[in-house]
């Protein structure tokens, strides 16, 4: 009674093209097979919920058994089984009308498909010459039945062997496949993506999902210590997360998960997604990129729901509205999350908060919303220790100094005036502050960009003029810019309230901030020349001695006046390697110059 007949896919050659399709992505048949057996064993329990007039049943399982010398993998299950007819329409019509729809599909965007396509019962022919099945329906008097299909057009439908109601598919491996009857090669496949399913799922007798995924949990029954141990878990050579958090949500579609914000370490690789997402329980894909907004992409965890919008693959996540809305979702939760984690333990988040900046600034950059919370979180470091947020600092119009370096020269002067100094020196700065001072009319300014008012003594200006009509201060300036020789150097002679510093370099603030962010796109090292004025204080001990020396020995004057130069580029970071170099030589000159006088 063994009937033949043929498959519902029109186009003779179907299979072989498929299979090489997708030959990259051939170990996804295991989880579409041990999806069909979840699926499978849920029904039958939803049955027996249902009616429970159904029998008890064995408990439920999956067994995934191999036989080397037949060559065979078996996924089995103990679900609803399929009748003779059921094996027709769901295996013969619609499983192989699924393979036809990718051929469609293909045909039209195949970048969108490929990697991305799970096939169900049909990826089966990824690995398998042949795929035979034996099912008893749980149906009364329903009959075992027994079906083959070599992969060509053509398939037997006969009486089967089952007395227990669940379903075998059994693969005849072809022989470029035979890696599949490993032990060690299926375990690793059915622990990336079994490894959470509801019901015990034995290899060869040994049961590989032993854990409960986390985001099962009611969130508060979540402990810290669980938590980490989920993430190791997922991650295992990966440093310890620096915060976790659950999502809970039922709108616009229902999704579960456990989210960490991971340690980032120098190696760590930005482009790469990491989320998990899973569909109930089944492992789908590590790379849904459309989940989360750009600047989260570095989050980690599993996400669990039954019904995000995948397309027939399962895998290929579809962008559509739903989607946007959850990742809005998602960055609205992480902000939040923040803001609680600053206002009721600043210490700790402060502790953290060389991991957590870079995310929070590029958030702030691309996503208006992220930046109107971010607002309340987003600190600084200030030159007296303390930290302050945006929201502290910002009054309209106010103008912010800041500085890149934690020590200077320059800094000491703005302490003593007590004037509070930021340190922004993250890579990411530049972009920030520009940003933020559209937004809020504020004003930064790095302490080497002006002079402030505050920081000149007027009342020692010198600025009387003498037998020639000049001011001491221009007659310094001038001795300066005489002994530099810098053609594209400006001078200026100032008269500082400190006495201390002798002198400092001033960068224009805007060509300086648009070098630093050359430097951050560009991929040469070639650096853009930002106009310098270099200021000396004319209250400064140095200069009027280096002054007074231009009468008696005028080169060592020169060579003073070029070193307090060099000094100052150093002590600002603004010395090339190159002008390092000479500076080494020009310092070991002078020495032997000032050697001379001893
Ligand atoms: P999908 O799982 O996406 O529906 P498949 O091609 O994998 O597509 O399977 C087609 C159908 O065959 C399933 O919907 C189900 O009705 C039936 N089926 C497949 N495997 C099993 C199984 N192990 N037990 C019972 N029915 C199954």
């Amino acid at each position: 009674m063994t009937k033949k007949a043929q498959l519902s896919v029109h186009s003779e050659n179907i299979l072989p093209i498929i299979k090489q399709w997708l030959y990259s992505e051939k170990e996804i048949f295991l989880r579409e097979l041990v999806s069909n057996a979840t699926d499978a064993i849920q029904k039958r329990k939803i049955l027996q919920t249902e009616k429970n007039s159904l029998p008890q049943t064995e408990p439920f399982r999956i067994d995934i058994t191999t036989d080397s010398q037949k060559k065979t993998v078996t996924i089995s299950d103990n679900g609803i089984g399929m009748s003779a007819e059921e094996v027709e329409k769901y295996i013969a019509q619609i499983a192989f009308s699924g393979a036809r729809e990718f051929m469609e599909k293909y045909r039209t965007d195949a970048s969108a498909i490929i990697g991305h396509f799970g096939l169900g019962f049909f990826s089966s022919y990824m690995v398998a010459d042949r795929v035979e099945i034996q099912t008893l329906s749980y149906k009364e008097d329903a009959e075992p039945v027994f079906w083959s299909c070599d992969g060509s057009s053509e398939y037997s439908i006969d009486v089967g062997i089952r007395t227990k109601v669940g379903t075998d598919v059994i693969l005849y491996l072809g022989k470029e496949h035979e890696e599949f009857l490993e032990a060690n090669q299926l375990h690793k496949l059915l622990r990336r993506y079994s490894p959470y399913l509801p019901f015990p799922i034995y290899l060869n007798n040994n049961q590989i999902n032993t854990s409960e995924p986390l985001w099962v949990k009611n969130a508060s029954d979540i402990s810290e210590k669980e938590a980490l141990e989920f993430y190791r878990e997922l991650y295992p050579f990966e440093p310890d997360p620096v915060f976790w958090l659950t999502l809970n949500i039922d709108f616009p579609f229902a999704v579960k998960g456990v989210l960490f914000f991971p340690k980032i370490t120098s190696q760590f690789d930005y482009a790469k997604t990491s989320l998990k997402l899973f569909c109930n329980r089944v492992f789908v894909s590590d790379n849904c990129k459309d989940l989360l907004p750009d600047y989260l992409t570095i989050l980690r965890g599993a996400i669990d729901s039954p019904d995000i919008p995948l397309n027939v693959s399962r895998s290929h996540l579809q962008m559509d509205k739903n989607v946007r809305q959850l990742s809005s979702h998602i960055a609205k939760k992480i902000a939040d999350h923040l803001l609680h984690r600053y206002q009721t333990d600043k210490e700790t988040f402060i502790s953290q908060w060389k991991d957590l900046e870079p995310i929070i600034k590029l958030g702030i950059l691309q996503d208006e919303k992220f930046y109107e919370r971010a607002k309340d979180f987003l600190i600084w470091k200030t030159s007296t220790g303390s930290w302050i947020t945006l929201g502290e600092i910002a009054s309209d119009g106010k103008k912010i100094f800041y500085t890149q370096l934690e020590k200077s020269p320059i800094l000491d002067i703005y302490h003593q005036k007590n004037l509070p100094v930021l340190f922004i020196n993250h890579h990411i700065d530049t972009a920030l502050i520009s940003f933020l001072e559209r937004k809020q009319s504020l004003s930064f300014q790095r302490i080497d960009g002006a002079i402030d008012e505050s920081l000149l003594d007027s009342s020692r200006e010198k600025n009387l003029l003498d037998t020639d009509g000049r001011t001491e201060s221009s007659k310094i300036a001038d001795f300066v810019r005489a002994s530099l020789s810098e053609p594209d150097l400006e001078v200026e002679a100032k008269s500082l309230s400190s006495d201390e510093l002798p002198a400092f370099i001033l960068l224009k603030e805007e060509e300086r901030r648009l070098r630093d962010y050359m430097n951050l796109t560009q991929t040469s090292q070639k650096e853009l020349p930002a106009k310098k004025t270099f200021v000396v204080n004319t209250n400064n001990n140095l200069i009027i001695k280096a002054l007074q020396l231009k009468a008696l020995n005028p080169e060592l004057a020169t060579s003073l006046m070029r070193h307090l130069y060099q000094l100052s580029l150093l002590s600002q970071k603004e010395l090339s390697s190159e002008e390092l170099q000479e500076f080494s030589h020009s310092s070991t000159k002078l020495l032997s110059q000032l050697s001379t006088l001893i």
